[in-house]
């Protein structure tokens, strides 16, 4: 049995070594069978030096370094694609994910479980506004889906290498990893742990990259914001019904027909800014078939370090 470990960094300096010893020494207790997959996702910083060091005093590590950052998600497929393991492993650099949990998944997968996640019990260190968005976003996320997503789930989990497979089969560009988990179904448990703070550096999701990430997940496990066209078309339709008939009666049955100006005004207004914003959303959907069409490579690798075996 194997166990893979997929570490996914981003200007990590700060932090790599540190979650390496944390890693190793977690890790070691439970079997001697292991590798540590970092990926470098395109650091600015000495990341990239610090994983080819590690890389050289340690066999069972392993190093990708991507040729330029192409996020997090992709990080870890690339990690995902690399893997030999029987169970895989994802967890963050920093830290945050506690490595002790680890045991228990590995525990909840020796009982026949496919998939493991972490769910958040608690958020230490993190300001309020990120706890209150991110809560926010996953029951959001939940009521949009047309699969239910575990709430409070990051990445931080453990994969049977038949998910794993499952997982390579879905080349889909806008990857929302813990969607397409759930999506492939398997037998899935819950493991609660606290989340931590950040060990050191700073976190890699500014807001606008989370609003990023949270359309991505809604907008390719949901078709809800096209359907909502449909009805907004039909309310829009009964309000115009309305207006004909009241401009009909008072057309017919008053002499003050010109004042119809005001209603016509505001629906025009209203008809128009509606078009708008649907014509967006059908936008969003159009653009991800777009960037589907063009079957470019969801990463590409410059370096691979410590894989002797042809890929
Ligand atoms: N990360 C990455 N590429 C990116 C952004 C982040 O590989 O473009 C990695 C980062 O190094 C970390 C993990 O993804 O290991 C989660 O990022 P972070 O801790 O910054 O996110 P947060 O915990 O604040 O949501
Ligand atoms: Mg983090």
């Amino acid at each position: 049995m194997l166990i893979s470990v997929i570490i996914p960094c981003y200007n990590e300096e700060a932090v790599i070594n540190e979650t390496n010893c944390r890693l190793i020494s977690v890790i070691q207790g439970i079997t001697p069978n292991f590798e540590l997959i970092y990926v470098d996702d395109g650091s600015q910083d000495k990341t990239a030096d610090l994983l080819r060091q590690l890389q050289q005093n340690d066999p069972r590590i392993r190093t990708i370094l991507l040729s330029r950052n192409f996020g997090h998600q992709m990080a870890v497929t690339a990690g995902l694609d690399h893997a030999t393991g029987d169970a895989i492993v994802l967890i963050d650099a920093d830290l945050q994910d506690p490595p002790e949990v680890i045991e228990q998944m590995v525990y909840q997968w020796s009982q026949g479980y496919h998939v493991a996640y972490g769910v958040r019990t608690e958020r230490i260190g993190e300001t309020a506004f990120k706890r209150w968005t991110a809560k926010a976003f996953y029951r959001l996320m939940n009521q949009l889906s047309d699969v239910p997503i575990p709430l409070d789930t990051g990445d931080f989990r453990l994969m049977d290498r038949q998910v794993v497979e499952a997982l390579k089969l879905m080349p889909e560009r806008d990857r929302f990893l813990r969607g397409m988990i759930s999506w492939v179904g398997f037998k899935q448990v819950a493991v609660p742990y606290q989340r931590a703070p950040r060990l050191a550096g700073v976190s890699k999701y500014p807001f606008w990259k989370m609003v990023r990430f949270a359309t991505d997940g809604i907008l390719s496990f949901s078709l809800v914001p096209l359907r909502m066209a449909i009805w907004t078309g039909l309310f829009t339709f009964g309000l115009s019904l309305i207006g004909i008939i009241y401009a009909l009666i008072i057309r017919l049955f008053t002499k003050s027909w010109v004042e119809g100006w005001t209603l016509l005004f505001i629906s025009v207004l209203f008809i128009g800014g509606i078009q708008l914003v649907f014509l967006g959303v059908i936008g969003e959907y159009i653009g991800r078939i777009y960037r589907e069409n063009k079957q470019r490579p969801l990463y590409l690798v410059r370096e691979r370090l410590g894989f002797n075996r042809s890929q």
